[in-house]
């Protein structure tokens, strides 16, 4: 392999704080109202910016995630944003994005994030329906998301997401079509959409493990699958990853930067970054990253995982990947060992490559069943 440097395409910054810690959650994010806390940990963010060098393009996105961004005071938002800016980080971002909790939002607020030039808004709304919401401890109801989108529509957001989650207990056809139905009504220009994992160590697991809350069965979350693919299409929403549709020209820049295996910078507690090369991750404490917002765990990833990792990232894309790409970057012609690794994949209709185009990608049906053919990758 080819051992060149690649510039920065995306800046993550990550905000581990909620309002109340929800019950399938399993991201860093800590439950506080302390703002005394939130603005040391924003300055910390701010120590961390000042002392990291990298070469960024002038276009990288900007991405602010958690935890929940909404829930930092706004004077600490200034001070990352300007922070950002007066280094380099935020130039002409193709798009900067805030995620934000519905429960957490109002006028004034949504207008500061315009006016520091965040031009995309991602909301976690999760279903439109409120024993859903409130049976996996969610602090907003269905109403709180529909006046959060009309903010932020008031405010100039053009571009908006929302989170929803299908598999979801209580959740059935009819309950999840509704959601559907909600967010279509809103037209907005993107929507992810993703299947409720019960993750090892979270609330709802220990729940559903203890016979408390029952999760609807298989079949059903299959007959979803199905039915809402068609719906999203004629309502002009174009699936361009496993879980991500959107309007014409209105996919998420930041997320296509991890999905092309693009260099990326990440700042705050337990944020990772990635180099071309390298993982870096900051450590996975509050208290300790106000301490010492520098101290980042590294893993220098091997050829082996660099070629894994391109290949499943890449895949996630309807759009596919252009296997000549790899040599481009890391200096190796993969096209022969990769055929070769998913060749039953291939026999079975999950992935399809073009010759003449370069383009290897997954099948309507390989989006389903994508599993299978990352694992072949492993
Ligand atoms: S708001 Fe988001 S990050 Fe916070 S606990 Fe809920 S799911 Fe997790």
């Amino acid at each position: 392999m080819i051992k060149k440097s690649f510039k920065v395409h995306g800046v993550y910054v990550h905000v581990p704080f909620c309002k109340r810690k929800c019950l399938y959650c399993d991201f860093f994010s800590c439950a506080s109202d302390n703002t005394e806390l939130m603005l040391q940990y924003a300055d910390a963010v701010c120590c961390q910016i000042e002392q990291t060098q990298a070469e960024v393009t002038d276009y990288a996105t900007i991405y602010f995630g958690g935890g929940t961004p909404s829930i930092l005071p706004v004077d600490g938002l200034i001070r990352i944003v300007e922070k950002l800016k007066q280094c380099g980080f935020w130039q002409m971002p193709k798009e900067a994005t805030i995620e934000c909790n519905p429960g957490t939002v109002d006028l004034d607020k949504l207008q500061v994030y315009r006016q520091l030039g965040f031009d995309r808004i991602s909301f976690g709304v999760q279903s439109f329906n409120n024993n859903e919401l409130q049976i996996i401890g969610r602090i907003h109801n269905a109403d709180d998301a529909l006046t959060a989108v009309a903010l932020a529509k008031a405010v100039g957001f053009k571009r908006i997401n929302v989170d929803l989650i299908y598999g979801l207990p209580l959740q059935n056809l009819n309950s999840f079509q509704y959601s559907l139905q909600q967010f279509c009504s809103l037209n907005l220009s993107h929507l992810s959409l993703y299947s409720l994992i019960l993750e090892d160590g979270t609330s709802l697991k220990t729940m559903v493990d203890n016979g408390q809350i029952k999760m609807p069965d298989e079949n059903l979350t299959a007959d979803m699958d199905d039915w809402v693919q068609k719906f999203l299409l004629q309502h002009g929403y174009k699936r361009y990853e496993i879980s991500n549709y959107a309007k014409t020209g209105e996919e998420s820049k930041h997320n296509l930067v991890y999905w092309n295996y693009l260099p990326y910078i990440g700042f705050g507690a337990g944020a990772t970054g990635f180099d071309g090369w390298t993982r870096y991750k900051g450590v996975e404490n509050i208290g300790q990253y106000i301490q010492s917002p520098l101290a980042v765990e590294k893993e220098h990833l091997t050829c082996d995982n660099i070629y894994s990792e391109f290949m499943f990232m890449n895949l996630r894309k309807v759009d596919g990947v252009r296997l000549k790409e790899y040599k481009e970057r890391y200096g190796e012609d993969i096209i022969d060992k990769t055929l070769t690794k998913i060749n039953t994949c291939i026999e079975d209709g999950l992935v399809e490559y073009d010759d003449k185009k370069d383009v290897l990608r997954l099948t309507e049906r390989g989006m389903s069943l994508g599993d299978l053919v990352f694992s072949k990758f492993v």
